[in-house]
């Protein structure tokens, strides 16, 4: 860049000078072309590659690609951005035919972007439960409802990339997306299926996770999204990394890029993306407690906002503690079938014994609740055993594995009052709901309708 600077500023000095000292202006032209070469330099491929990518993959998306998406705004007349963005949050992180049944449930009881700002939390908790990444699902709601304010004041929906970037929950490449596919303007993408794209057919060498390769990641997908059409140009780079340019078997022999791609050429086309070894993820232990009441019913609580499962509604837990290291989930997953593991049971601190942190993080509800138990002598040895049989259930999140053991507690009625009058006195939002309708009803997430299955 530095170079390049001092090139053009030479050249601008030359040609002012030009007059006085007589060189022959051909010499100037040719520095100002060694300047282009310089510029294109930092990619890899040659300029007709860079240019011909563009008309290549369309020309493939127009003939293979997916065009029958619920979604795909990109060639109606009148482009809906918040299809768009709904789409877009939903498929971060999670496969088209996963999304599917969700967004058309979503669109069938929000169809409107101020339809999902009024809704209660509750019903889209409850829209939302099983597809993971609840995180997503809050900021949608806070994201819909800044969207109705923008929408209020300004007559429409954000109409610049800064615009959409200030919703929660929108980053960079969500942004491009729907300023490219939801508004038809100029717009980049960059998410996980491009870049792993680029990275093969580039041969970027650099970790995916740091900031320097996605800075190289960015250029490249700027330099290659056409000024036109770039709505449908993200549609067709999704479609390549969804269909072709697959995570493990990357179908090269169809790929409209194969002719240039460096990762094909060199036959190593599953060593890229580079992304740095991950630590095996630690795993926590936890009980699930049923807690009945004399109609069978079970008692629900809603987790707070912010954390896990944030606003989903959960059995109590109690966490036992938190290991890591491969070896402490290998056994556990050697001991899911042979023997129920009881809070008090030994078992678990022998899996562990080399690798153990014990853990406090009770939410306020499970604290009230686990004290009441103690205080009531209806801790983990009094509890039934009958549930346990497939125990524990394992479950998997970005940054652990959860094993969750579900015991149960049959409460009489008495008992049954005084827990919901401590709970209640804390505020807590609880519900008494047998395991049909809580899964009918309640927001729940992935891991509590395991435990119920
Ligand atoms: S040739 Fe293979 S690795 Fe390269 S972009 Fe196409 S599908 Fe991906």
């Amino acid at each position: 860049m530095i170079l390049t600077t001092k090139l053009t500023y030479c050249c601008l000095v030359s040609i002012v000078l030009h007059p006085i000292n007589n060189l022959n202006p051909k010499f100037y032209i040719s520095l100002l072309n060694l300047q282009g070469i310089l510029l294109h330099t930092q990619f890899s491929h040659s300029l007709t590659s860079l240019d011909s990518f563009a008309p290549r993959l369309l020309a493939w998306f127009a003939e293979n690609g997916r065009h029958d998406l619920p979604w795909q705004q990109h060639q109606t007349d009148t482009p809906n951005p918040y299809i768009v963005w709904l789409s877009e949050v939903m498929l971060q992180q999670t496969q088209v035919t996963t999304v599917l049944p969700y967004f058309a449930r979503f669109m069938d009881s929000f169809p409107t972007v101020q339809d999902l700002a009024a809704a209660e939390w509750d019903t889209i908790a409850e829209h939302w439960a099983g597809l993971g990444y609840y995180a997503r699902a809050r900021n949608l709601h806070k994201g819909a409802k800044q969207l109705v304010a923008v929408i209020d004041e300004s007559g429409d929906f954000p109409q610049t990339l800064a615009g959409w970037e200030a919703i929660s929950g929108v980053g960079p490449s969500t942004a491009g997306a729907i300023m490219s596919m939801g508004l038809h303007r100029y717009g980049v993408i960059c998410d996980g299926n491009v870049k792993r794209v680029l990275t093969r057919w580039a041969a970027i060498d650099g970790d995916i996770t740091k900031s320097a390769t996605t800075k190289e990641l960015w250029a490249l997908a700027e330099r290659l999204t056409p000024r036109e059409q770039s709505g449908l140009f993200a549609q067709a780079m999704m479609d390549m990394g969804a269909t072709l340019c697959t995570r493990s078997k990357p179908a090269c022999l169809l790929c409209p890029l194969q002719d240039d791609c460096l990762a094909h050429a060199q036959g190593r086309e599953t060593d890229y993306p580079v992304k740095a070894k991950k630590q095996p993820k630690p795993s926590k232990f936890s009980n699930a407690l049923l807690i009945e009441n004399e109609n069978g019913e079970i008692l629900w609580l809603q987790r707070p906002d912010n954390g896990i499962w944030g606003g989903l509604w959960s059995l109590p837990l109690a966490f036992i503690e938190k290991i890591s290291g491969k070896a402490a989930v290998k056994d556990a997953d050697k001991n899911k079938n042979k023997k129920p593991i009881a809070a008090n049971d030994n078992q678990l601190l022998e899996i562990a014994s080399n690798e153990k942190i014990y853990e406090s993080e009770f939410t306020t509800a499970e604290q009230i609740i686990n004290e009441w138990l103690d205080k009531n002598q209806l801790s983990a040895k009094s509890v039934s055993n009958t549930l346990l049989d497939d125990a524990p259930i394992k479950h998997s999140l970005t940054h652990f594995h959860w094993y969750l053991t579900p015991q149960s507690v049959i409460l009489n009625d008495k008992q049954a009052t005084e827990i919901t009058k401590a709970l209640q006195a804390a505020e807590i939002n609880i519900n008494w709901l047998n395991a049909d309708d809580a899964q009918a009803t309640l927001g729940l997430p992935r891991a509590m309708v395991k435990i119920l299955e």
